[in-house]
């Protein structure tokens, strides 16, 4: 069984202001992404990229259609059954997001706090993250000390803190250098093979694509005009 399937998964915006048409951003997907892949997502801007993620993070209701994470479909599901969902996905973000007023150690602990771990439990969790991304040396420093590929990590550490079995990286390494960006890529693909955490990759950038993806959808105008494994997608003949 796929960890993520999506069925005729439609997403329409009320009409705006503008012009009184209701926007489709997301317009019949059906895909399914297995438990291990680093799934890639591509299309240009306005594509319906981060649409479909927020729908899959049930940060915002699909209009119809099916999404199962692990099995559990989300459509429809009351908020109170959503928040233990969305707490088994990690995300992470082009513009970091990082809170300024806080350091290192406690950005990565901030999920922790909200989900009521102990000091000592949070302190233990904290250095194994900042370990694991290499910034043991940081954890007492403000985000405007670090490099945009450091803020990044912290980004990574922060996502994975309370164990998601899900990483969503929407236009993660879009803000940053191309050296930064195959660092980064590179602790992705860490986190995949160690801790077996499943990633979608969003990104307007083939090459992101190339370099980590098992599995690539491209959408346009909110539907899924090619899919399939990497190789058979992009390989020049
Ligand atoms: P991508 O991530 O591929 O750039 P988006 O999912 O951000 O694409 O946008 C897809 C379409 O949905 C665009 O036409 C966009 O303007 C529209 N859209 C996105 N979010 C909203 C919103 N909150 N309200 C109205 N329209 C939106
Ligand atoms: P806050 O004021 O929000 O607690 P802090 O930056 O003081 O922010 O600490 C956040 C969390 O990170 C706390 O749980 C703290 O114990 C932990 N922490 C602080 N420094 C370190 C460190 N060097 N290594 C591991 N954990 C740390």
């Amino acid at each position: 069984m796929a960890l993520i399937s999506l069925r005729d998964v439609v997403k329409e915006y009320p009409s705006s202001a503008r012009n009184g048409v209701a926007v489709r951003a997301v317009d019949g997907v059906s895909l399914d992404i297995q438990a291990g892949d680093i799934y890639g997502m591509i299309g240009y801007s306005g594509a319906g990229k981060s649409t479909l993620v927020r729908l899959v993070n049930a940060l915002e209701p699909a209009t119809s259609g099916v999404i199962e994470v692990d099995g559990v479909n989300l459509v429809g599901l009351p908020e109170r059954d959503l928040r233990p969902i969305r707490s088994g996905i990690g995300m992470i973000f082009q513009q970091f997001n990082l809170f300024n007023s806080r350091t290192v150690a406690g950005n990565v602990a901030y999920p922790l706090r909200v989900a009521k771990w102990e000091k000592a439990a949070r302190e233990k969790r904290v250095a194994e993250l900042l370990d694991f991304v290499g910034l043991a040396d940081k954890a007492g420093n403000y985000p405007d000390q670090l490099s945009g590929g450091q803020k990044q990590r912290v980004g990574i550490a922060r996502a994975l803190a309370t164990q998601p079995r899900i990483l969503l990286a929407d236009e993660a390494t879009s803000a940053l250098d191309p050296q930064t960006t195959s660092d980064v890529l590179a602790l992705l693909q860490k986190v995949n093979r160690e801790l077996g955490v499943t990633i979608i990759v969003i990104t307007h950038e083939m090459d992101v694509i190339k370099s980590i993806a098992t599995h690539v959808a491209v959408m346009e105008s909110g539907r899924v005009v090619e899919r399939g494994e990497v190789f058979d997608v992009f390989s020049n003949p």
